[in-house]
């Protein structure tokens, strides 16, 4: 009741006839609020887009299915807190988060590797695949990465350069090393590998990561590009990824062919540096002309063999007889593609036929995690390996070889001196 004599007071519709005498300030007014709204509500979508996305690509990509399902015996535990943990591979360093941090996304990181008793991770540098990306055929006209390179801020070299997506992988394991002493030690040399076995035996948890690429592609064309990665911390390679290249054909490529002369002249440019040839994701064919000109040993970080799980991808009894005749190792995986289930079991199952086709200074873990797979654990749960490898009847000192022995003495036997 006491608002009504107020309205009658009314004082709007003089000011408003006054203002009026300047209609261009409040529509100017109302343009730059207009403006205004739009620049903010942009900056929302395009700070969401970039913050969401590659959350979201990872969270999706990088998952874990029944942990929590694996027992560990109090003396699988016991094993495992004194055996030295190396696995051959993980692509954590493809995905926008720090390596040391602890995270809720992926499989890896630093923290995440101490909980699992890991000595030594080896990271893999992927910078290219092919959009529809499967185990049977896919060309090279098609990537992946480039969108999420500029999705995720990635400096502006890297959008469009396979290299400098590498070179940059290298600079982000660097600086986290860096960013946490007594953290990650970057293994370069044969003295890394040394100090990393006498802080650890110190009680020290520091953990050994050394880098490897994923498809040589990354060259760009160019052999002489072997030594910036070699310069930037490089040790290992694969000649190629998901697509055949220049070098070699892939076992998921369109032609699946043998080693080319470039393939060839990189693999003697790698033996005489130091660095491992990684013989994952090559065609049969070019691992068979691998196989033929080693005069070093063959690694094959991530991968499965036909004999528990006949997938493409995965390695025949010949092939492995092959690789352990270069005094190489086969890291077995940890996802479905590999070994046909997502458990320590099916694990265990792969790296026992490993070790009864040609012994078990041949067998190894290559997890492949953060590498768009699911996987049963992440670098936490590792104890669920040494369980396992003692359920398939392992004794304590395979135990030790296939988790990570095996590992150690090879790279103290091929990375450079110093
Ligand atoms: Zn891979």
């Amino acid at each position: 009741m006491a608002a009504k004599p107020k309205a009658k007071r009314k004082p709007a519709p003089q000011g408003k006839a006054k203002s009026k005498g300047k209609p261009p300030a409040t529509a100017a007014a109302r343009r730059i609020r207009r403006f205004f709204t739009t620049v903010t509500v942009f900056s929302i979508i395009i700070v969401l887009f970039f913050w969401l996305v590659p959350t979201m690509a990872e969270r999706a990509m990088n998952r874990i299915e029944g942990s929590g399902l694996w027992r560990v015996s109090e003396e699988a535990q016991a094993l495992h807190n004194e055996v030295i943990v190396a696995d051959l591979h993980a692509d954590t360093l493809l995905w926008r988060r720090n390596p040391s941090e602890r995270s809720a996304r992926g499989h890896v990181d630093l923290q995440r590797l101490r909980d699992g008793n890991v000595a030594l991770q080896v990271f893999g540098s992927v910078t290219k695949t092919p959009r529809g990306q499967n185990y049977e055929s896919n060309s090279a006209d098609t990537d992946n990465i480039t969108p999420l390179s500029v999705a995720q801020l990635q400096p502006i070299r890297t959008w469009d350069s396979l290299l400098q997506r590498s070179l940059y992988h290298a600079e982000k394991l660097a600086d986290a090393a860096q960013e946490e002493p007594g953290g990650f030690l970057l293994i370069r040399t044969n003295a890394d590998l040394d100090l990393l076995l006498a802080q650890r035996a110190r009680g020290q948890q520091v953990v050994g990561a050394l880098l490897g690429v994923e498809g040589l592609h990354n060259l760009e064309g160019r052999i002489d590009n072997l030594d910036r990665l070699f310069d930037a911390g490089y040790r290992m390679a694969s000649l190629t990824h998901f697509f055949d290249n220049d070098l070699a054909g892939s076992m998921h490529g369109v032609d699946k062919g043998g080693l080319t002369p470039m393939g060839r002249q990189a693999v003697r440019r790698m033996e005489q540096s130091g660095m491992l040839v990684d013989v994952a994701h090559l065609s049969h064919m070019a691992l068979a002309d691998l196989i033929e000109m080693a005069e070093r040993p063959l690694i094959s970080s991530h991968g499965g063999v036909r004999a528990t799980c006949a997938e493409n991808r995965n390695l025949s009894d010949p092939e492995i007889r092959g690789i352990a005749a270069t005094g190489g190792l086969i890291g077995i995986g940890f996802w479905d593609g590999a070994v046909c289930a997502p458990t320590p079991a099916a694990t265990a199952r792969a790296m026992r036929h490993v070790r009864d086709l040609v012994g078990i200074e041949h067998v190894a873990l290559g997890s492949d995690f953060d590498g768009a797979v699911t996987t049963g654990f992440d670098a936490s749960g590792m104890a669920a390996m040494t369980q396992a490898l003692l359920d398939q009847g392992f004794s304590e000192d395979e135990v030790r070889a296939a988790m990570g022995g095996n590992v150690i003495r090879l790279f103290s036997r091929t990375l450079p001196r110093d």
